[in-house]
């Protein structure tokens, strides 16, 4: 039997702060929150003790490097399998107990579902594109009604959790086109009724105003990126965005970055041309949360040097730049993330959740920065060295 307490001088639960609330772990479970301290081994902090962090949008078989997504076909199956462990304890050092694959090579991640000593694995396999489409060297091509049906019906057997759509061209995929879709209604429509008939969410990757209304309009369950990216700039209607809101669709936005921002070549040439910028772009997300869109927070991490795994806090922090509450900001990482994954007993300190913990040095609802200084974390009441 393990058991032990933590008493931190600040727990954020999820949801919102408090103080003196010592949380009792035993056997790898939250087993009580506040109330007198029981004679057991004592982790004591001065910082904040939060749930782990779930990344809603990374690529496990990305190695942060440049050309990360270029090289995934070239994989062996080992190679991809030192490349996802790789990311996975990168990931967990950061705090980050959970994860979303949004694109994988060959059902890759899959087998990484449940092991012992790493983060729990949410996953998507290869995202389902247009011939060429965006990210088409993860394995997912498909044309036409047969072959999407097919595609759908191929992921809920290999047994994924959540169906990934592309329904824009992307930035780190020359040759496609963030601004056009990439799918015609009906095609799009097709996959969304597949998915849900074999009980499958699904997540439509958006950066063109025209696919996102294509997002919303057949019903998807969440939003990747979302830009809103026409010729003339970042351009969201309110209507949209009420619209996005109304359908209780979830926006992961994909925000953050280490280092000097330098976005993929598509992007960049973007917003050179309409003069638009990061803060603008910012600005689009705030928009949503504050017509009452659900944005959860993931990293899109691993596809490049500006998003190795590890990066998320920086994905809460934007969030917090831009004027979106510290608390509002963290849940987009835990509770409100792990609802979103399908984690029921993740995101929250709460009796009977898993005892997935990180502690920060200070107080990141007064100083956001400190998320990504990790002072202790525990998957499962393990502490990880
Ligand atoms: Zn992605």
């Amino acid at each position: 039997m393990n058991a032990f307490v933590i008493r931190a001088a600040q727990v954020f639960d999820g949801e919102r702060a408090h103080h003196d609330l010592p949380v009792l772990v035993r056997d790898g479970m939250i087993e009580r929150v506040g109330g007198p301290v029981p004679d057991l081994p004592v982790v004591g902090s001065p910082g904040t003790l939060l749930p782990g962090l779930i990344d809603m949008h990374t690529h496990l078989c990305g190695d942060g490097g440049s050309g990360a997504l270029d090289r995934l076909a070239g994989y062996t199956e080992d190679e991809l399998d030192d490349v996802i462990e790789r990311a996975l304890r990168v990931q967990l050092a950061a705090g980050v107990t959970s994860v979303r694959d949004l694109g994988d090579r060959r059902y890759a991640t899959l087998r990484w579902r449940g092991r012992r000593a790493l983060p729990t694995i949410v996953a998507a396999g290869p995202p389902i594109t247009s011939r060429g489409g965006h990210c088409w060297n993860m394995g997912g091509e498909a044309s036409g009604a047969d072959e999407l049906r097919a595609a759908v019906a191929e992921r809920a057997e290999r047994g994924v959790d959540v169906v990934k759509v592309m329904a824009s061209g992307g930035g780190m995929t020359p040759g496609t086109d963030i601004l056009a879709c990439q799918f015609t209604l009906a095609e799009l429509r097709l996959v969304v009724e597949e998915a849900h008939a074999a009980g499958l969410p699904v997540t439509a990757h958006a950066h063109g105003t025209p696919s996102v209304e294509q997002a919303v309009a057949v019903g998807v369950d969440g939003i990747e990126h979302c830009s809103c990216l026409t010729p003339e700039g970042i351009r969201m209607s309110d209507e949209l965005a009420a619209a996005i809101a109304a359908r209780g669709i979830t926006v992961c936005p994909t925000l953050g970055a280490i280092g000097e921002m330098t976005p993929p070549p598509a992007l960049k040439e973007f917003l050179e041309r309409t003069g638009s910028t990061i803060r603008d772009r910012i600005g689009q997300v705030v928009r949503m949360a504050e017509a009452g869109v659900r944005i959860v927070s993931g990293g899109d991490s691993g596809i490049s040097p500006g998003k190795p795994h590890g990066m998320l806090a920086t994905s809460v922090e934007w969030l917090v730049d831009g004027g979106i509450p510290a608390e509002a900001a963290l849940a987009s990482a835990t509770s409100l993330a792990a609802e979103v994954a399908g984690l029921a007993r993740k995101g929250r300190i709460r009796p009977g959740f898993d005892a997935d913990l990180l502690l920060v040095d200070g107080d990141p609802l007064r100083d956001i920065t400190t998320l990504a200084r990790p002072a202790g974390v525990w998957l499962a009441g393990a502490r990880v060295r």
